[in-house]
């Protein structure tokens, strides 16, 4: 489902953050991609969702090379991929409802089964008892699991999630990670870049390791692989 070849990245500030990356990825896989800070992850899964676009090489989501479609047909490729950030990124004006409404992209649906389809993600996360909150009303842990719900809403086949336990306590780290498995478990992709160490190293999924913008292990059931 995705494909990277040679992918390269230069800011334009001259730091190459990517050394022409190869890469494969099958749909329903599991990834964790780690690595030092400053190492090229964040641009790696950024490639992937077109917040990035690639210096050279090319990036294939599905057959298609997203570095050459158009601007305007992004939001088209990003309805398919849900995003999941560190700091959550909720809209502080809205309820948890409306933030995961807003996301929804709606084809002629009624109402009725806007409602539904909002109201089952947040029953999946557990927050359907607070859709009239608004987010600072609630826990980070909660927050972020409002953050998945929105990125689940459209039924994506891949999420991206860029250090999403990277603000929470272990505990809610892992409740985080169960929800991911659920996920992954109905055959959504999912592409996590993260520093735990411990999530990781329990969880034995395949570890993509990037330094100095290059993939330097690749590993079905890896391991972190360095010191927390
Ligand atoms: P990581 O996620 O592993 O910490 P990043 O992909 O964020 O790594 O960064 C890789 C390198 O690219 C770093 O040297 C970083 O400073 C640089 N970099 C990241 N984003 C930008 C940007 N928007 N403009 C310029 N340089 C950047
Ligand atoms: P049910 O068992 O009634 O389907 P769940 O709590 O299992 O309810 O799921 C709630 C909602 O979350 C469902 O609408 C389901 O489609 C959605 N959902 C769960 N996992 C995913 C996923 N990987 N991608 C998209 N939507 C999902």
């Amino acid at each position: 489902m995705i494909e990277m070849k040679g992918v390269q990245k230069t800011y334009s500030n001259g730091v190459t953050a990517l050394h022409g990356i190869d890469i494969s990825i099958d749909q329903g896989e599991f990834v964790y991609v780690v690595g030092p800070s400053g190492a090229g992850k964040s641009t790696f899964i950024k490639m992937m969702y077109r917040e990035v676009k690639p210096s050279g090489g090319s990036v294939f989501i599905n057959g298609h090379d997203i570095g050459k479609i158009k601007n305007r047909q992004v939001p088209h490729l990003r309805r398919n991929i849900g995003v999941v950030f560190q700091d959550f990124k909720l809209l502080s004006k809205y309820t948890i409802y409306e933030n995961v409404a807003f996301a929804l992209e709606v084809i002629e649906e009624s109402p009725k089964k806007i409602r539904r389809r909002v109201m089952d993600v947040l029953d999946m996360v557990k927050l359907k008892n607070k859709a009239r909150f608004k987010p600072d009303e609630l826990s980070g842990g909660e927050q972020q699991r409002v953050s998945i719900a929105r990125a689940i809403v459209n039924n994506p086949k891949l999420m991206i999630a860029d250090e999403p336990t990277g603000n929470l306590d272990p505990e809610t780290s892992w409740e985080i990670m169960k929800i991911f498995e659920e996920i992954n478990a109905r055959g959504t992709t999912i592409i996590m870049a993260t520093h735990s160490k411990d999530i990781v190293n329990t969880m034995k999924k395949r570890v993509i390791a990037i330094e100095h913008g290059r993939v330097v292990r690749d590993e079905q059931r890896g391991d972190y692989g360095y010191e927390a």
